[in-house]
């Protein structure tokens, strides 16, 4: 069961919306809105669509700065696509995961290479293979909000299950705050990959031909068919308010009168906005939502680094929690016959490597990745990129839903929809996708 923090489903009555931020969210909501009649603009603070799913070119293909795809069950993806008419770009297609644990590389694609996966005696295979059906037993996860992951994980699949897999996914992912995630975290994430398989046991994952900016670009066309405008480095300065209520916003000096606006940045940023018109004790709780950030380093390589499109690192030694060889599920042929390769590290916007410049960045894992791949050397590199982005990726702790906002907030008019309100899922496209939808769901055009 669902729930996202909507509970105010009140109607809205609007003849014009000014939407901010063109992510996913922003952009299926727009196109909603504006299937609805009902004028939109959308205002995008970057000089690109797409947010967090924004590219940039490699051998004159667009490229995801921060490595994406869609699981097969990310049905509201899948449905927009349908809508949009443009299945025939979808690419679907089993690929290979594996884990780097003490120095070795393991596949972990299928429950055959988990019953050889060596790091863990024969029960412990066992009891991490059992945890895909534990998870499906569970039937409300209200019930695991008061337990974090590591505490449930515990006792789902033992500590050495814990100490081997688990413990170094979260501290990969979260770093210092992995013993605060929420058991619901862990549950959802794994029941929505156990149901992203095919025959076999295969994972199964999703993506664009064209990439995911091809797909943006695709929304945003029929967004602006319908009418609707959308402006590109034009950043939300300021809410215009009278008595009380929101009539429009502030970008480049410049007014856009509406009758509705929703926010679609993370939860700081939408603070930001509301300082002068909301409560303390309002401001205080978007505020206490925390966020880690991400820094992702694009290889573009002569050579491939393996056969594996997913690598988790299970080891705490390397700067990075994954190695992502897109070009082991797109083909290499999209990009000009390089091989593409990302280093991703989520972390607090305060760590060293997030203020790094971007050449020690890349000193610095590629001796590390060298660890990993002795065969690997610079000669290899035909680019590298470093991209950072802040608020990345909420913090779900225990009870989350206590703190998560309503898209409803103090400001008559003013409403929030952003990922951090996504729970119990993950925040992902899909769900920017079903959550912009849900929003547009409220409102009637006057
Ligand atoms: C490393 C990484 C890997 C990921 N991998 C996947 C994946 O494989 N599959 C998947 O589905 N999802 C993935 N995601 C998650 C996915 O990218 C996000 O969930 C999704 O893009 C969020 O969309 P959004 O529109 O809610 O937010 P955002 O993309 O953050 O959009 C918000 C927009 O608001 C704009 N904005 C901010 N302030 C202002 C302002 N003042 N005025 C105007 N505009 C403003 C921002 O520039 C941004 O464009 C990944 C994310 C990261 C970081």
């Amino acid at each position: 069961m669902t729930v996202e923090r909507m509970t105010n489903d009140a109607l809205i009555h609007a003849s014009s919306v000014v939407v901010i931020g063109a992510g996913f969210t922003g952009l299926s909501l727009a196109y909603e809105l504006a299937k609805k009649g009902i004028e939109v603009t959308v205002l995008e603070s970057q000089d690109q669509l797409g947010g967090l799913a924004g590219s940039f070119e490699i051998n004159g293909a667009n490229i995801e700065k921060f490595y994406h795809h869609w699981f097969t069950n990310d049905l509201a993806a899948m449905r927009l696509i349908e809508d949009l008419g443009l299945q025939s770009n979808l690419i679907i297609k089993p690929s290979r995961t594996g884990i780097y644990v003490g120095n070795n590389f393991f596949k972990l694609s299928n429950p055959v290479d988990l019953l050889r996966f060596k790091p863990l005696s024969m029960i412990g295979r066992i009891r991490l293979g059992l945890l895909t059906l534990m998870v499906r037993r569970v039937s409300d996860w209200r019930a695991l909000e008061s337990k974090t992951a590591a505490e449930w994980l515990r006792k789902m699949c033992g500590d050495e299950v814990y100490k081997v897999v688990w413990e170094p996914l979260l501290r990969g992912k979260f770093g210092n705050a992995a013993e605060d995630v929420s058991a619901v975290w862990i549950w959802n994430k794994l029941k929505l990959r156990g149901s992203s398989r095919g025959k076999g046991g295969k994972e199964q994952l999703a993506y664009y031909q064209g990439g995911f900016s091809s797909f943006i670009e695709n929304i945003a066309d029929e967004i602006r068919k319908l009418g609707g405008v959308i402006l590109t480095q034009s950043a939300v300065t300021e809410l215009v308010v009278s008595e009380g209520r929101v009539t429009g916003v502030v970008s480049n000096n410049t007014s856009f009168i509406a009758d509705a606006v929703v926010a679609t940045p993370s939860l700081p940023v939408i603070a930001e906005l509301l300082e002068k018109h909301g409560s303390q004790d309002y401001l205080e709780k978007l505020r206490s939502v925390k966020y880690l950030a991400n820094i992702c380093i694009v290889l573009e390589l002569k050579r491939s680094l393996s056969s594996t499109y997913w690598l988790n690192v299970n080891d705490p030694g390397f700067p990075f929690v994954a190695v992502i060889e897109h070009t082991n599920f797109a083909s290499p042929d999209n990009y000009g016959g390089s091989h593409i390769v990302y280093l991703s590290k989520y972390l607090p916007e305060q760590n060293e490597l997030f203020t790094m410049g971007d050449d020690e960045v890349v000193d610095y894992t590629l001796s590390h990745l060298k660890r990993m791949f002795p065969e690997f050397g610079r000669e290899w590199i035909v680019s590298a990129t470093v991209w950072r982005a802040k608020c990345s990726q909420p913090i779900v702790s225990k009870w989350y839903s206590s703190v998560v906002p309503e898209a409803d907030t103090e400001l008559a008019g003013f409403y929030i929809n952003t990922m951090a309100q996504i729970y119990p899922e993950d925040r992902g496209t899909n769900y920017a996708i079903r959550q912009g939808r849900r929003m547009a769901s409220r409102f009637v055009k006057s």
